[in-house]
């Protein structure tokens, strides 16, 4: 990965730890040529700048979706809420801005679109990806709602990754273990693993239901 990106990337606001952001950039740098990555969960960028690096490698693009208004877990009085993303204007979370600054910092405005919605109103009408990383709302009916409405966007062959598996339910919500769980059920195959970070893939051919 370029120096330069991977050092902004850790110095960008966020949840991604570098060895799983450079996990993450490996399996995009796979994907990148065959077809559109999609992230569900952009924020502030952090993991953006990893997977939209080796997007710029091989001319592909990433296209990072998310409300910015935050998760429920990122609401005032909550464990990862933070003041400085509040809008003052409306009393509302707002991560828009630091995400377009982010994408400016990295250089990465040509290669990375941000796309502003609800994951399951986009997905609706996409076509498909060759790379899904889920890391949007973690809990129990976003998380199975993500896994329900994008799985069957990855192209065959195409990888389908999933932050915050924790195995062990004390070090981490379950939500996303579940949708791990799940896509080994429909037959995704393990590909990548680093620390929370589970990268699949999608067999060529297989079940008309993934
Ligand atoms: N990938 C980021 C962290 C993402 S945090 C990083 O590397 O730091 C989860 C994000 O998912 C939040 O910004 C939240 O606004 C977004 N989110 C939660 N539910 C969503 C939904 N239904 N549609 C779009 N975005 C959603
Ligand atoms: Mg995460």
């Amino acid at each position: 990965m370029n120096p330069e990106l991977a050092a902004l990337a850790q110095r960008v606001k966020g949840f991604m730890p570098h060895n799983e952001g450079l996990a993450l950039y490996r399996a995009a740098a796979e994907a990148a040529s065959q077809g559109p990555l999609v992230e569900i969960g952009s924020y502030c960028g952090k993991s953006a700048v990893y997977l939209g690096a080796a997007a710029a490698a091989s001319g592909g693009v990433l296209f990072t979706i998310d409300h910015h208004r935050g998760s429920e877990e990122m609401q005032a009085g909550w464990e990862h809420h933070d003041a400085e993303l509040v809008d003052p204007q409306t009393g509302r979370m707002d991560s828009l801005p630091i995400l377009r600054q982010t994408l400016i910092d990295a250089g990465l405005e040509e290669t990375v679109v941000a796309i502003v919605g609800d994951s399951v109103t986009i997905a609706a009408h996409w076509p498909s990806a060759a790379l899904v990383f889920i890391d949007g709302g973690h809990g129990e009916a976003p998380a199975h709602a993500d896994y329900e409405a994008w799985a069957p966007k990855v192209m065959p062959g195409g990888l389908l990754a999933i932050h915050d598996v924790f195995p062990d339910p004390a070090d981490g919500g379950r939500p996303p273990y579940e949708i791990w769980l799940r896509a080994l059920d429909d037959g995704f195959i393990g590909f990548a693993a680093e620390g929370s970070l589970r990268v699949l893939r999608k067999p060529v051919s297989g079940p008309a239901s993934l």
